[in-house]
């Protein structure tokens, strides 16, 4: 059976691109983003409800990690990357329908619009369904995952005295908390894991419109050196 979906909206995120992004949804409460609804879902009737639920299911495309030939194994990046396993024992990217899904904080409800915030989704991310999270049937106590059984133990992130008061110019300009988005994602150490940099190599990415610029001052230990615009 072959079945066409539409996408009912599009993030608008801070995350410009795949790197940097933190591997899971709430890691990083500080990442904010817009769900904008396309019609005919951008009127205040589909979302009527909504303010009484603080956290939503997002059903997603991966849409920039989409391929034509299935996978059957896959390399998760929380393994080191090194050691396969079968694409459905994984959160991976890449999976037959492409389909990702993140519980999302709701931190508002407008006609056409929803205020998210602790997502893990890039920019232009097509979103193809909403479902309200409720607590008593998606919270599992007993549930247990003996790959991924807690959140990545986060490493440190340190400022170089320049990038901080860059970082809160930057922040106070595009009223989000920037400051604590860099820390947050950074702290996830987004390098691949069988990268061990040395202190002279730079890594980037873009934040909404800002570069940001660290090295690895110790293998565990991240600093800072620029928040800069593009
Ligand atoms: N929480 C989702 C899930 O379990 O289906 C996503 C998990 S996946 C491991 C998270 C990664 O997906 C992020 O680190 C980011 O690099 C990548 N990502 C996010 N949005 C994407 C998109 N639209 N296309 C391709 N990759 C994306």
């Amino acid at each position: 059976m072959q079945h066409t979906v539409s996408p009912v909206g599009i993030v608008r995120s801070c995350f410009k691109e795949k790197f940097a992004i933190p591997r899971q949804p709430q890691l990083a409460p500080a990442a904010r983003g817009v769900l904008e609804l396309l019609p005919p879902f951008d009127q205040g009737d589909a979302v009527e409800g909504l303010e009484q639920v603080s956290h939503v299911w997002l059903l997603f495309l991966f849409h920039q990690a989409l391929e034509d030939r299935p996978r059957l194994k896959v390399r998760p990046p929380r393994l080191g990357g090194n050691k396969s396993m079968g694409v459905f024992a994984t959160r991976a990217t890449h999976r037959p329908n492409g389909i990702g899904q993140s519980v999302v904080r709701l931190e508002g409800v407008e006609p056409g619009r929803l205020l998210l915030s602790g997502i893990d989704l890039l920019d232009g991310t097509p979103v193809l369904d909403i479902k309200p999270y409720v607590p008593y049937a998606d919270s599992v106590t007993e549930a247990s995952n003996l790959m991924a059984s807690e959140a990545p133990e986060p490493i440190s992130v340190q400022w170089s005295e320049g990038a901080l008061p860059q970082a809160h110019t930057h922040a106070l300009r595009l009223g989000e908390p920037l400051v604590e988005l860099i820390e947050q994602c950074l702290a996830q150490d987004p390098r691949p894991a069988y990268q061990v940099p040395p202190p002279e190599r730079v890594y980037g990415v873009k934040f909404w419109d800002v570069q940001v610029r660290w090295h690895y001052a110790q293998p565990d230990v991240i600093r800072v050196l620029e928040v800069a615009p593009e």
